[in-house]
């Protein structure tokens, strides 16, 4: 088969597997839909399906055991472009494991196709059964009085709320049926009945005595379904409908670390600060760092602000870090990099660095709740990557946005005694 979608005709997979047949059908499925590799993003589950990642020429993302959809629902959010195509694709084994995200995806009516490969067993760990195998092979397998009622895991998608839920088997060219549920817009879930030659069903031939049916269904009414576009609120995409009421300096993207302790207000302060950013008409990413108990410990935001889109959101070398604490200092300080322009508090002990570009009694002169905010305020004013307005408009629409007025007036004095100083 010839198809720019399928990058390594070398089947990974065991002689005979049906995942192979799976793969084919899917990247034919997409090149005939007309998709460009870079706009299809599919999300693989551990276990043998997820051998397709270096197959295909688009976007894979491999997942946790039984968490592709949860991981693809995520993805499909917060894209939130039509254009694109996400894709997961489980065994029955993962499908089983997972089974939660699927009902909640389709309730939900996530933007994303659920391919579920259906061999009846967890091939990877030895043939095991999983919640998909049917009563025959288990029968067939020596359980003769204790098999278990598998899902229907087609039944429970539709009857969650999935557009489109299917079963197909996998014999001979399955790209028209897979082309269903790809066009599906919203939730779709196709179950494919294939062969595992090595642990599981030999021959398509048997798959015929599990008792399964091919079948589809379409949900004209769905009584759960909310639209996709409803949740876009819980994704801060856009605080001004695309127009920047501010106007920033930047060129290229700034990274920065705010660290400090819990209960020092680090998160919120993150927000309002990645807040101005947008207002300003720049791309943000946000990202928090914290132990498990929230009440102790380091907090850490990470943020990027950029002219351009963000596709990666990790950041190996900060150019700003603002320590407010002990915790948050001793958790990142060895990603201070050559580059790196810090402003700390006067409390916390460091080796001396030339690093520093500005020490204070933040939490000693503004209180431990605002010395982050202050810290913020004090880099913009210094770096004016965008306008201290900006941030000023964020803080006064917060929920403490009267009570914040004051620090805000502070960081301007305390802002004019550095140039004074200079
Ligand atoms: S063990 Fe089974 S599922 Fe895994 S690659 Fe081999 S035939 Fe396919």
């Amino acid at each position: 088969m010839s198809s720019s979608m399928l990058v390594d005709k070398n089947s990974p997979y065991c002689p005979g597997c049906g995942h192979q047949s799976i793969t084919l059908g899917l990247a034919k499925a997409l090149e005939s839909l007309n998709f460009d590799p870079l706009d299809v993003i599919l999300v693989s589950d551990i276990g043998c399906c997820g051998l397709i990642d270096p197959l295909l020429a688009c976007h894979t993302i491999h997942g946790l055991h039984g968490r592709a959809c949860a991981l693809a629902s995520g993805i499909s959010l917060a894209i939130d472009n039509p254009k694109k195509k996400v894709i997961a694709i489980q065994g029955d084994g993962g499908a089983t494991i997972g089974i939660a995200h699927l009902l909640e995806a389709a309730r939900r009516n996530f933007n994303l196709t659920l391919i579920v490969n259906n061999n009846q067993i967890y091939g990877m760990t030895g043939g095991q059964f999983s919640g998909l195998s049917s009563e025959a092979f288990q029968t067939d397998r020596g359980l003769t009085d204790s098999f278990t009622r598998p899902f229907d895991i087609v039944e429970i998608a539709h009857k969650a709320g999935a557009n489109y839920s299917a079963r197909i088997i996998a014999k001979g060219d399955i790209s028209e049926k897979l082309k269903i549920a790809i066009s599906t817009k919203g939730f779709s879930l196709i179950e494919i009945l294939e062969v595992c030659p090595s642990y599981g069903v030999q021959k398509y031939s048997d798959i015929e005595h599990l008792g399964y049916l091919e079948k589809s269904f379409v949900n004209a009414y769905n009584a759960f379904a909310l639209p996709t576009n409803s949740m876009k609120p819980l994704i801060n995409r856009s605080v001004n409908n695309g127009t920047s009421l501010f106007q920033h300096k930047l060129s290229k993207n700034v990274k920065l670390i705010l660290a400090g302790s819990a209960g020092e207000g680090i998160q919120s302060a993150a927000e309002l600060l990645a807040k101005a950013a947008m207002y300003s008409g720049l791309h943000v990413t946000k990202k928090g760092d914290y132990p498990i108990t929230v009440g102790t410990g380091f907090s850490v935001s990470e943020l990027i602000f950029s002219p351009e889109e963000i596709y990666y959101t990790g950041i190996n070398e900060p150019d700003a870090m603002l320590i407010i604490s002990q915790n948050g200092f001793d958790y990142v300080k060895s990603r201070i990099g050559e580059n790196t322009s810090v402003i700390i508090d006067n409390a916390v002990h460091y080796e001396p660095m030339n690093n520093i570009s500005f020490a204070y009694d933040l939490k000693a002169i503004l209180g431990k709740k605002n010395a982050a905010i202050c810290s913020i305020g004090l880099w913009l004013l210094m770096n004016e990557p965008f306008p201290f307005a900006a941030f000023e408009k964020a803080v006064k629409e917060s929920k403490h946005g009267e009570k914040l007025s004051a620090v805000i007036e502070k960081i301007k004095i305390i802002f004019d005694e550095i140039k004074l100083h200079a």
